[in-house]
């Protein structure tokens, strides 16, 4: 299991659709099923996965009623929620809401990718520009 801090958990993004903007809850089962709820805005979404096929994603329908199944968008198994599954939501974070520490490992692994990024077009660069001046020559 992937970890990126020091207390064990996973940041898991999760989309808020009233909030249009990319969330994240700490986890510490990346496979948990999970009722999310935005303090911001108050919406309310689900991560559940499906132990059949595999897949995850907000897949509860009508989540304010309630419902105590679900079912799988992809091989439509049908699962069902524990009684106690609604009783604590899981507060979506927003990247500023985030621990500092995990907030700079976002960071640093954005840099990261940059960096990469612009390590290969240099490398891409310099090599157009050895082969046109062997051709030259
Ligand atoms: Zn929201
Ligand atoms: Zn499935």
């Amino acid at each position: 299991m992937k970890t990126d801090n020091a207390s064990g958990k996973t940041t898991i993004p999760a989309y808020c659709e009233k909030c249009e903007q990319e969330m994240f809850y700490l986890s510490d089962d990346l496979e948990g099923s999970y009722f999310l709820a935005c303090p911001h805005c108050r919406f309310e979404t689900s991560c559940v996965w499906c132990s059949n096929c595999g897949m995850g994603g907000p897949f509860i329908r009508e989540i304010e009623k309630r419902p105590q199944s679900w079912q799988c968008p992809d091989c439509e198994s049908q699962h069902s929620l524990s009684f106690r599954f609604y009783d604590t939501p899981i507060i979506l974070l927003r990247e500023g809401d985030l621990p500092s520490k995990i907030r700079w490992g976002h960071r640093v692994s954005k840099l990261l990718v940059l960096l990469v990024t612009f390590l290969g077009l240099a490398a891409f660069i310099f090599l157009f520009f050895s082969i046109v001046v062997i051709l030259r020559n």
